[in-house]
C-alpha cells in the first residue's frame, strides 16, 4: 500500500479505542429507547461493524445505499437512493451512521428523508468529519476524527472502489487521482 498511502492520519489503535468511546455515549443516551442504527453503504460498513459491537444495549440495524460521490473525489451534489430501509421506521430512534461528513449535502439529504417518514428522533454518528468543506451547515451529534481537507482513504472509504479493507485511514498521495 505504500505507492497510494501518502500518510496515515488515525491509526489502527486510534480507531479501535474511539469507536468503544462512541458506543458507550450512545449506550447510555439511547438506553431503553427503541434503537434502530442505520449504516449507510458502503463507507460505513467497516464503522458499523465495529461500533455496533460496542453498543451495550439492544438495538437493531438497517443499511441504506445512497450516491454522491462517482469514480472521483469530489461531490456531485446529487443524492440517490440505491437501497432503501427494510422497514417502516415510524415512532423508531433512529441514529445514522457515516463514514465521512464532508460537504453535509448527504447527510442533509437523509435527515430530511428519514425524518418526514415519522421517526422519533433522527441523529447523526460519523467516525470522521471534514468541517472545512461543508456547504450545508450540519455538526453530527457523535463524531470521531475532525479531519483536514484532504482525500482519504480506508476503513471503509474507498478510492474508485479500491483501500475499502485498509483498517486504519490514510491520505491518498495526491498523484493517485491528479493522473
Ligand atoms: P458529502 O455529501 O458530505 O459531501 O459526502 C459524503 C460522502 O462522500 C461520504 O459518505 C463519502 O462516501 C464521500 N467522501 C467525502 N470525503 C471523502 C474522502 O476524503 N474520502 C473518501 N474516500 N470519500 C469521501
Ligand atoms: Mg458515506
Ligand atoms: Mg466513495
Amino acid at each position: 500500500m505504500e505507492q497510494v498511502v501518502e500518510r496515515i492520519l488515525v491509526s489502527e489503535a486510534d480507531l479501535k479505542a474511539k469507536v468503544k468511546e462512541l458506543g458507550e455515549s450512545i449506550s447510555t443516551d439511547y438506553a431503553g429507547k427503541d434503537l434502530l442504527v442505520v449504516g449507510i453503504l458502503k463507507g460505513a460498513l467497516v464503522f458499523m461493524a465495529d461500533l455496533i459491537r460496542s453498543i451495550r444495549i439492544p438495538i437493531q440495524i438497517d443499511f441504506m445505499a445512497v450516491s454522491s460521490y462517482g469514480q472521483g473525489t469530489r461531490s456531485s451534489g446529487a443524492v440517490r437512493i440505491l437501497k432503501d430501509l427494510d422497514r417502516a421506521i415510524e415512532e423508531k430512534h433512529i441514529l445514522i451512521v457515516e463514514d465521512i461528513v464532508d460537504t453535509g449535502l448527504t447527510l442533509n439529504y437523509l435527515l430530511d428523508n428519514l425524518k418526514s417518514r415519522g421517526a422519533a428522533s433522527v441523529k447523526v454518528c460519523t467516525i470522521l468529519d471534514k468541517p472545512s468543506r461543508r456547504k450545508i451547515p450540519i455538526t453530527p451529534d457523535y463524531n470521531g476524527f475532525v479531519i483536514p481537507d484532504e482525500f482519504v482513504i480506508g476503513y471503509g472509504l474507498d478510492y474508485a472502489e479500491d483501500y475499502r479493507h485498509l483498517p486504519y485511514v490514510a491520505v491518498l498521495k495526491p498523484e493517485v487521482y491528479s493522473k
